[in-house]
């Protein structure tokens, strides 16, 4: 696997314990969706107040390491304050950037506070026929026409689609891809297309078999073959570097002893402030985990917090072999690459 360069700075930043680069909370567990294999609209109402997000940006503010905080949930939509956030956000102007992840499940009642608020924003399209896409996200309500009509009325320079393959869309993404394509051509900006393959235990039932991995490389052979697809999708940044070479990483045996350094480099918070290293344990596909658990951001100062915690052997557990995703594999790799040089140095 060929790991990205620009992960060589957050290496640094982990070993040094400089500070978080980049955080996710999850502001609240309501939801207008049931997608398939999601824990999170199952879990006992919970979620943060408008003060509890804002004392908790003000911290992330004195690590001048901090990026990039991303909203999600449950849906960021179903948060009563997002709207007063975002006012809040625009007026202090903290030195991090905002990106929302959502399912545009609603119509958006203030353009301009989107705009000026949001450096980035990811919408879930998993499907543009409709009943296909009713049946993934367990939502009679919303349709792929509904959510590309609000794209288009909101108008964001940085829009991006997160698409979640199961075996019962996967059979219609090239033509998801082919109708991104037809509204970016038309003028809508679309950043990119991320494709993955569902993760956590449900959605792995479906996507294990070789015949899901056969498809899915025939597609991706079409999507970057056909000259006409104007769109950058995650197909055409892996090149070869896919899920699936992730995933026989993980299944190599010298994996468990590859440290975890993801609690020092971002962090997932829960609704009800828990803390974890990644979405992933945090509970995003599957039950979350208690046991990787690193703290609470309502009963700790997170200047605080931060230099407690410690790189773990975390793929000695099953749940991160089998789960663990691109982008955390290759710092996890590159930081223990580089951790080993510091450590062998006279
Ligand atoms: S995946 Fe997101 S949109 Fe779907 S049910 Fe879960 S929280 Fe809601
Ligand atoms: S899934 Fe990956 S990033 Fe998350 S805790 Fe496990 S090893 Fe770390």
């Amino acid at each position: 696997m060929r790991l990205k360069k620009e992960f060589a700075y957050y290496a640094k930043i982990a070993l040094n314990r400089l500070g978080w680069i980049a955080g996710q909370v999850e502001l609240t567990t309501k939801c207008f969706q049931r997608c398939r294999g999601c824990m999170s609209w199952q879990q006992p109402h919970k979620e943060f107040t408008l003060d509890q997000l804002k004392i908790a940006c003000q911290q992330l503010v004195s690590f001048p390491t901090f990026e990039h905080l991303t909203l999600t949930g449950g849906d960021p939509q179903a948060w009563s304050s997002l709207n007063e956030f975002f006012r809040w956000y625009i007026a202090v102007k903290p030195q991090f950037k905002l990106q929302i992840n959502c399912a545009m499940t609603q119509p958006i009642k203030n353009r301009w506070l989107w705009r000026e608020a949001l450096s980035d924003i990811k919408v879930s399209m998993d499907s543009c026929n409709e009943k296909i896409y009713q049946l993934i996200r367990g939502d009679k309500k919303t349709t792929p026409q509904m959510i590309m009509d609000r794209c288009w009325k909101l108008d964001h320079p940085r829009l991006a689609f997160n698409v979640t393959v199961y075996p019962e869309n996967q059979i219609g993404l090239v033509d998801l891809i082919y109708n991104l394509n037809w509204h970016h051509q038309q003028g809508l900006s679309i950043r990119k297309v991320m494709i993955t393959a569902g993760i956590g235990s449900e959605a792995r039932k479906g996507n294990q078999d070789k015949n899901f991995w056969d498809i899915w490389q025939k597609h991706k052979k079409i999507i970057l073959s056909d000259k006409n697809i104007a769109i950058n999708t995650s197909f055409h940044e892996l090149h070869d570097e896919d899920e699936l070479m992730v995933r026989d990483i993980c299944s190599l045996q010298g994996i468990k002893s590859v440290h975890c350094w993801s609690s020092l480099l971002g962090f997932h918070a829960k609704p009800n402030g828990d803390l974890y290293p990644c979405c992933i344990v945090g509970g995003e596909v599957a039950e979350t985990l208690e046991e990787f658990k690193v703290g609470n951001i309502f009963e700790s100062n997170l200047k605080e917090l931060y230099p407690t915690l410690t790189s773990q052997l975390h793929y000695k557990k099953e749940v991160c072999r089998d789960n663990c995703m691109y982008k955390q594999l290759q710092l996890n790799l590159i930081t223990e690459q580089a951790s080993e040089v510091i450590l062998s140095l006279p």
